[in-house]
């Protein structure tokens, strides 16, 4: 028997909103021979009512870590990484793989969207880096466990070991799958493509660092930290055609409530001068027959699920497949929404099913500064786009902008106020007057709200902004503040500051190299806060400029 402890490093909630997390559980566990058991950090118990405990559980069987062989993460935000070296401490594992002891410790496997981003955070501390998608490659990992004789318990005296090395050195050949330096050592074996391109030279960089586009140094360090941070062999699967992408539990202790996640399609065909996924990842649509087999299985768990797409409305039959859950009487609810591909069946659908709130991303509050970005819309689009929704009956509208863009002026956060109390007044005026059999008067109707979350933009390697001049920290402090003031005088919505400090400790993470991973070990030593990682990777870099 495969037997693996699946980690989520967030919270069970966090976890199971993740559909790349079910998407592994389910790979693992319909396998013959495999079994998967999860673990969360802070919660331990699938009601959410047992109070954190450690050493961890699995929430499955209530096992320890000790019990498992293989322990997989699955790593879909940069925070996380935090997660994952805490979770380790708190589970007494050794944290670098070069010291964890090759028979008794397990071996640690780390994939997710983030190491396509940058893996070099954790690449001290993995034994195994799965880049890409798993399709195929977790079925992989698993037979070749099995073939190497991981599976026949642990006996002594250096077999498990030489079982262990085996496994490694059968799946370095696989597409995607890269076996750490720290590994090779650990088990004294030698693999193909040994990481070449790892060549770091310092820690993270500092605040300034990312703003300096102009000088030729900067550039060139910026330059070979992507070569540096991206995948070998990232393993994309080429087409996406079975049924295997949904929830396989479902659970009312999520983010999204009690739905079954559906993915519909994965990258995305636009590209957004500033995102990862549009410039990255390749875009593949999942044909109708087979989103209609997943929706159809995922009924014998519930009646209502989640379409979930970079863009859904992009799929090329996102009108036969909301008119097929129309048809079924599904509630339907969509990730996120692309405003311009947004159809009035999209839109019946979402209010059919009883929704009430609808996100879409606008990114910039002037037509100007989206342009920029690669967004054609117009103010006139949003407002409008709003209106309708409400005229549907939808009464919570979120509006997702971002703060601290290349070419960002202080006008541009003006025009986020002005956009979003635009859209209130426009939603106010359409809410439908009919209730029941009577006109109701505009003051005792429904009342609308507005949701403004701004997240601070972060340049991403591989995207035409990797590299472009943003704003400084007092600059986009100054216009959170004032964004902030603004909004704050508005009726009727609703402001989500961002924490800056949490922001900065993600772009460090996406641009920083191995020696990062001290620091991140020395945070979740003391408090585990961004602030705190934030404070360690600028001393550092002040402490390597001091000594050159
Ligand atoms: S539409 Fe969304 S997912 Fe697609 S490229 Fe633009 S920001 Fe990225």
């Amino acid at each position: 028997m495969c037997q693996i402890a699946l980690v989520y490093p967030n919270t069970y909630a966090v976890g199971m909103s993740s559909l790349g997390f079910q998407m592994v559980y389910r790979w693992i566990n319909e396998q013959p021979g495999a079994l998967a058991e999860r673990f969360f950090c802070e919660e331990v118990a699938e009601a959410g009512h047992a109070p954190p405990r450690f050493p961890a559980l699995s929430v499955e069987n209530q096992r320890p870590l000790e019990q498992f062989d293989l322990v997989a993460f699955s790593i879909s935000y940069e925070l996380d990484y935090l997660g994952v070296v805490r979770f380790l401490m708190e589970n007494r594992v050794t944290l670098r793989a070069a010291e964890r002891d090759p028979e008794v410790e397990p071996i640690l496997i780390a994939g997710g969207v983030c190491l396509l981003v940058n893996r070099l955070p954790i690449y001290d501390l993995a034994d195994v880096l799965v880049v890409g998608d798993g399709e195929g490659t977790v079925a992989q990992i698993v037979a070749q466990w099995v073939a190497s004789g991981g599976d026949r318990g642990r006996p002594r005296g250096g077999a498990a070991g030489c079982a262990r090395a085996r496994f490694l050195q059968a799946i370095s050949a696989l597409e995607g799958v890269e076996v750490t330096e720290g590994a090779c050592r650990r088990f004294k074996i030698a693999v193909n493509d040994q990481p070449l391109a790892l060549r770091t030279q310092h820690s993270g960089l500092s605040t300034q660092d990312s703003t300096v586009s102009g000088q030729p140094s900067a550039i060139q360090n910026l330059k070979s930290k992507i070569q540096n941070s991206q995948p070998l062999h990232p393993h994309f699967a080429p087409c996406l055609e079975r049924a295997d992408a949904y929830s396989m539990i479902v659970t009312p202790h999520t983010e999204l409530g009690a739905r079954c996640l559906v993915e519909i399609a994965r990258g995305c065909p636009y590209r957004c001068r500033f995102c990862f996924i549009g410039h990255c990842l390749p875009y593949r649509a999942r044909p109708f027959d087979a989103v209609r087999e997943m929706i159809e299985r995922g009924r014998r768990l519930t009646p209502r699920f989640g379409l979930i797409a970079p863009a859904v409305g992009s799929h090329p039959d996102i009108e036969r497949i909301c008119e097929w859950c129309r048809s079924e009487g599904l509630e339907i609810s969509f990730s996120s929404l692309r405003l311009e591909d947004v159809t009035p069946a999209m839109l019946d659908l979402l209010a059919a099913g009883g929704q009430q709130s609808v996100t879409v991303a606008p990114e910039a509050g002037s037509e100007t500064l989206r342009r920029a970005l690669g967004k054609r819309l117009s103010d006139e689009q949003v407002i409008q786009f709003a209106a309708d929704a409400v005229a549907r009956g939808l009464t919570d509208l979120r509006l997702y902008f971002m703060v601290g863009l290349p070419g960002e002026e202080d006008e541009d956060i003006e025009a986020i106020a002005r956009l979003a109390g635009a859209v209130r007044q426009a939603a106010m005026a359409a809410r439908p007057s009919r209730r029941g059999t009577g006109i109701l008067p505009v003051e005792r109707r429904r009342p609308v709200h507005v949701t403004v979350t701004v997240a601070v933009f972060i340049p991403k390697p591989g995207t035409p902004f990797a590299k472009a001049e943003r704003p400084t920290p007092a600059q986009i402090k100054n216009r959170l503040k004032r964004l902030h003031a603004q909004l704050g005088r508005m009726e009727g919505i609703t402001f989500r500051l961002p924490s800056f400090a949490e922001a900065e400790a993600q772009r460090i993470l996406t641009w920083a190299d191995r020696d990062v991973l001290s620091a991140l070990i020395e945070t979740a030593r003391e408090s585990g806060s961004s602030r705190r990682f934030v404070g360690r990777t600028s001393k550092s870099t002040d402490e390597s400029k001091s000594k050159t």
